[in-house]
């Protein structure tokens, strides 16, 4: 028998960084996926900022970075009739727009999903107390108010282990049998189009190099199909699109025919070109009517699952676990009340709900669901999703409201007003600290932080005092002591008078705001804390 206190089942990219933090936040778990290795095909590449930011709190932006492309040198979005034919559209995407750029100290990255992977296994296997057994299958699960319990088949000999944790996490992806196992109803269109991912090794770099994309759509009367860029030279990816639309079956899909469709987007005949894989998948827009009965969450695609058109399915499945965890880990540590964990269902489910609805649009805007005549391009909101990046507003018993609304902008798709309104994204605002640039991003993400005003001494010695045993720690910093605002935009940001206070919780959203001194300020942080952690009304 294994005993664990969390449980996670799927080694992807949801599964793999809730391992990491998991294990950041000392919680000790067992990461079972069944397959002998981290995934063989790329499917996601576009890493978002926001999901950067996470991955640079925790430190392990740099290796991504390095296994991926920068965006200088994906910075566009291309139509052609072929690679080598005419092109029919270029666009810089709106994320990349220097004023949208300077929302986070942090760009986003293009690396390719069977890239990521490993980096994060990486991180998860050196991190501890957290464990990975791969070639393992998660299977006969039953749960109670106690926890769970299981078997763990060992995939190449058979064999079976009971296993039993206080928590299952399903990120199990869209097979997810555990989201029929908790009653979840996945709400949407199901099946909106069918599509083939292949991954090649061609040398593209003649149609490629003076125009450096992320996606290269190729737009014709018989095939349409989006080239996507792994290395910029001879690995890549191809996605024929709206299969059925154009008379294909999936059985048709050789790997010979595969490279023939290759070569007629390119354009070149003869072109060499290597199929290395080949996998036929459907789009779908569904969203759990709920993430979690008793000790089973589920997180990722488990939960909802998007057409990749906007990319934000990994995006949104890893920022699942950024919430989930320190939740879970407070509760477990007995920092919390098992409350607290309503909130993961309230926070993320209604987000998911507003991406998969815009990723549903962009694809029904590039005509995917019918067969069309001629080009079809997507909707301006299209790779233009600040609001949707940056701009959640979570509601939940696990955010203090302080009375003010958010700001509401024209289109919360394509728009994000920076604000600390009590349950937003912290936001940017650069400082210096010794001199060296940083931004308060940098100064998140690990535990609860207390941001104070130039003259918020008083919560500053007040955060310093209030953990107990029973009760996590927040980190003080003052703005306006060691950390300079050099631009002095941090009190307009934070919304804060100079003897104000902001108090971020580990996930980077505002749990709760004074915009001004208190006269209890011990007080006041004691019971914001209690009400976050679900311990008052
Ligand atoms: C063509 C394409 C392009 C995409 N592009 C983007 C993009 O640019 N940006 C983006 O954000 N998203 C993108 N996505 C979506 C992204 O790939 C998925 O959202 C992401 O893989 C979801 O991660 P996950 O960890 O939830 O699930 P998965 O990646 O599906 O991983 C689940 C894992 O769980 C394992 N598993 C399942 N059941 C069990 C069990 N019982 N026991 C043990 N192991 C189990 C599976 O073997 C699998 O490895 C794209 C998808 C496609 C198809």
């Amino acid at each position: 028998m294994i005993e664990t206190p969390v449980l996670i089942a799927g080694g992807g990219p949801v599964g793999l960084t809730a391992s990491i933090l998991l294990s950041q936040h000392g919680i000790a778990s067992l990461l079972v996926e069944r397959h002998p290795g981290t995934a063989i095909l790329p499917k996601a590449r576009g890493i978002n900022a926001r999901t950067m930011e996470m991955y640079r709190q925790i430190g392990v932006e740099a290796d991504i970075r390095a296994a991926g492309l920068p965006p200088e040198r994906t910075g566009l979005i291309v139509w052609t009739e072929s690679l080598a034919g005419r092109e029919i559209e270029r666009r810089v995407p709106g994320r990349a727009d220097p004023r949208n750029i300077g929302h986070s100290p942090v760009r986003n990255c293009l690396c390719a999903q069977d890239d990521l992977e490993p980096v994060l296994r990486r991180h998860a296997e050196a991190a501890g107390p957290g464990m990975l057994r791969f070639g393992t299958e998660l299977t006969g699960v039953s749960y109670g108010p106690e926890g769970v319990s299981g078997t763990l088949t060992d995939r190449a000999s058979g064999a079976e282990i009971p296993v039993r944790a206080r928590i299952l996490i399903s990120a199990e992806g869209a097979q997810s049998g555990l989201r029929h196992a908790i009653g979840a109803r996945m709400v949407g269109r199901e099946r909106v189009y069918d599509s083939v991912n292949i991954l090649i090794r061609a040398d593209l770099r003649p149609w490629t190099t003076h125009r450096p994309a992320a996606l290269y759509f190729v737009e014709q009367r018989d095939l349409r199909g989006t080239f996507m860029t792994i290395n910029m030279h001879d690995r890549w990816g191809f996605l024929i699109h709206s299969l059925t639309a154009y008379g294909m079956k999936p059985e048709d899909l050789t790997p010979e025919r595969c490279a023939a469709f290759i070569r007629q987007a390119v354009g070149v005949p003869d072109l060499p070109v290597e199929v290395k894989g080949v996998s036929v998948w459907q789009a779908s827009a569904i969203v759990a009517d709920r993430y979690r009965d008793g000790p089973v969450f589920l997180a990722g695609d488990a939960a909802h699952e998007m057409p990749p058109t906007g990319g934000f399915g990994l995006n949104t499945g890893v920022q699942d676990a950024q919430n989930l965890c320190w939740k879970l880990a407070a509760v477990l540590r007995g920092q919390a009340d098992a409350a607290l964990l309503d909130s993961y269902h309230a926070e993320r489910q209604p987000l998911a709900t507003m991406i998969t609805e815009a990723a549903l649009l962009n694809a029904t805007s590039m005509g995917r669901e019918t067969r069309q005549e001629g080009a079809v391009l997507p909707r301006r909101e299209f790779l233009n999703e600040q609001g949707l990046i940056f701009g959640a507003t979570y509601r939940s018993a696990a955010i203090v409201p302080d009375g003010t609304d958010p700001p509401a902008p024209a289109d919360p798709v394509t728009e994000y007003i920076p604000s600390a309104t009590p349950g937003r994204r912290a936001p940017h605002v650069p400082l210096t600290r010794g001199g060296a640039a940083i931004s308060t991003i940098d100064l998140l993400g690990r535990g609860f932080v207390l941001l104070a005003g130039s003259a918020g001494g008083a919560w500053v010695e007040a955060a310093a005092r209030i953990a107990t045993p029973t009760r996590p720690g927040v980190v003080p910093h003052r703005i306006g002591g060691d950390l300079v605002d050099t631009g002095g935009g941090f009190h307009a940001a934070y919304g804060i008078g100079p003897a104000g206070a902001v108090l971020v919780r580990p996930d980077g959203h505002v749990g709760w705001r004074s915009a001004d001194g208190a006269a209890d300020a011990t007080g006041a942080l004691v019971g914001a804390m209690d009400r976050i952690l679900g311990r008052a009304a």
